[in-house]
């Protein structure tokens, strides 16, 4: 005679059960458990060693990891911890009078893609190095992701589309038609505006970076000049574009700084290999520390000449002349948001 299910049995069930849909969570579903959270603010902060302190303390006690840099002009942050955390860190922030507005983007990733805790004071919130006088109070004329869209869309014959990022930047990703400088420091873009300023004369000028923050400066730097008809930045660059227009104007992936090294927009792919040219935009370091170029190499060709950037780079560590490169190779493929 078979005996019914136990309390033990049934338990054991319940578990058996529990299991299963937590398998099938992280398997199919991928509920994040984790963000990054990204954000500045241009405020004026008399004391910035103070915030530096509160910052610490804050980070420190939620558990968060990222970088915080604070200056007399504002404050800029890129943070990740748990969901819970990340969410007591934005309400810490509304409560305090100069962060109750900030615009806090989110992305995938936590606190594993970054090596610490930073929290510093400097000089500016982004190093450009151009006149204090030239603030973001006075920089171009900000753009809905709706507006920028319907700007591109009309796209009149006066309009510039200026990349304000790095070479290695809009080499993965930008928008169509968009000017690149090919910068290799954001430092280099005020003497790239000095020396290609007739390109801008009588036009708009539509100026983009990852996030907003580099643009607000740089746009103030533009508008300096006194040359341009209009300028213009994206109000929170391409992270707020593309998350409204995945499939705008925006082609390819977009570059952030830290352990995720880009997010794929869209599946178009605008850089090759570095050794067999064929399409791809990955990016590795290479082995060679004393070289440690960022180049771009497909998976096959990785597999075959190895994480160096050229022949001298690979006899000069198969014979160890130089230092080898000891940290994780930054080389990740990024799946489509
Ligand atoms: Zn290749
Ligand atoms: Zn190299």
């Amino acid at each position: 005679m078979s005996k019914g299910p136990t309390a033990s049995s049934h338990r054991r069930y319940l578990s058996d059960m529990l299991d299963w849909a937590q398998q099938v969570n992280s398997l199919f579903f991928k509920i994040p458990m984790s963000k990054i959270l990204l954000f500045y603010k241009y405020v004026a902060i008399q004391y910035p060693e103070q915030v530096r302190k509160w910052q610490l303390k804050l980070c420190q006690d939620l558990n968060l990891k990222g970088r915080i840099i604070i200056a007399h002009e504002g404050m800029n942050g890129t943070v990740g911890g748990d969901l819970q955390t990340t969410q007591a860190y934005i309400e810490a922030m509304r409560a305090h009078p100069l962060f109750s507005d900030v615009d806090f983007k989110e992305a995938d990733g936590g606190s594993e893609n970054f090596p610490r805790l930073r929290v510093v004071v400097k000089n500016e919130i982004v190093n450009l190095g151009i006149d204090p006088n030239i603030t973001a109070q006075n920089g171009g004329k900000h753009l809905t992701p709706e507006q920028t869209h319907q700007l591109l869309q009309e796209s009149p014959q006066d309009l510039v589309i200026l990349d304000g990022r790095n070479w290695y930047e809009s080499k993965i990703g930008t928008f169509k038609n968009a000017v690149t400088p090919n910068t290799k420091n954001f430092r280099d873009l005020p003497a790239y505006i000095d020396e290609n300023v007739e390109q801008f004369k009588d036009k708009q000028v539509l100026m983009f970076c990852t996030g907003g923050i580099r643009c607000e400066r740089a746009s103030a730097y533009l508008k300096s000049k006194g040359v341009a008809k209009e300028i213009y930045q994206i109000e929170g660059g391409i992270h707020r574009y593309a998350e409204k227009y995945p499939d705008g104007f925006f082609r390819g992936k977009n570059y952030v700084f830290d352990s995720r090294i880009a997010s794929r927009i869209n599946d178009d792919i605008l850089a090759h290999c570095t050794f067999c040219q064929q399409p791809c935009d990955d990016f590795t370091n290479c082995l060679n520390a004393s070289c440690n170029i960022q180049f771009i190499v497909c998976s096959g060709c990785l597999a075959t000449h190895g994480s160096m950037c050229n022949p001298e780079c690979k006899k000069a560590v198969e014979e160890k002349t130089v230092p080898i490169r000891t940290k994780p190779a930054r080389f990740t493929q990024h799946e489509k948001r």
